[in-house]
């Protein structure tokens, strides 16, 4: 008898279980839980897909640096690319915000590994 009884409330407290379903839910484009999506961060920016090598020397102090724009890799992709970059430059520089700069005017080596590793690359700027 008292068996009974205990079955029927454990059959109640199943139906608690609808509320949990709300904290499961997933992002439709990464399929990833709402919690932990990235769709929304610039990791991985988009764009033509056309990598714009520049030299820069604005705010720098007169001292030129290569700038690498629109490669759409994520951040950690890029920043190994960045590092490739620097090493086959023997110069030092920075990744931030999809953008590499590389100290010093090196656009036609960076423009070269770049087109070496399959990109389509483009000069802009000065
Ligand atoms: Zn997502």
């Amino acid at each position: 008898m008292a068996s009974g009884k205990q079955r029927a409330s454990g059959l109640a407290a199943l139906g608690g279980l609808v509320y949990s379903t709300d904290a499961g839910r997933m992002c439709p484009t990464c399929r990833q839980p709402v919690a932990q999506c990235q769709c929304k961060a610039p990791a991985a920016p988009t764009g033509d897909g056309v990598v714009r090598v520049s030299r820069e020397t604005k705010g720098r102090g007169g001292k030129a640096v290569t700038v690498v724009k629109g490669a759409l890799l994520d951040a950690s992709a890029l920043g190994e690319l960045g590092k490739q970059l620097k090493t086959a430059c023997g110069t030092g520089g920075t990744v931030k915000d999809g953008v590499i700069e590389v100290q010093g005017d090196h656009c036609e080596r960076v423009m070269q590994l770049l087109k070496a590793q399959g990109y389509t690359v483009k000069r802009a700027g000065g």
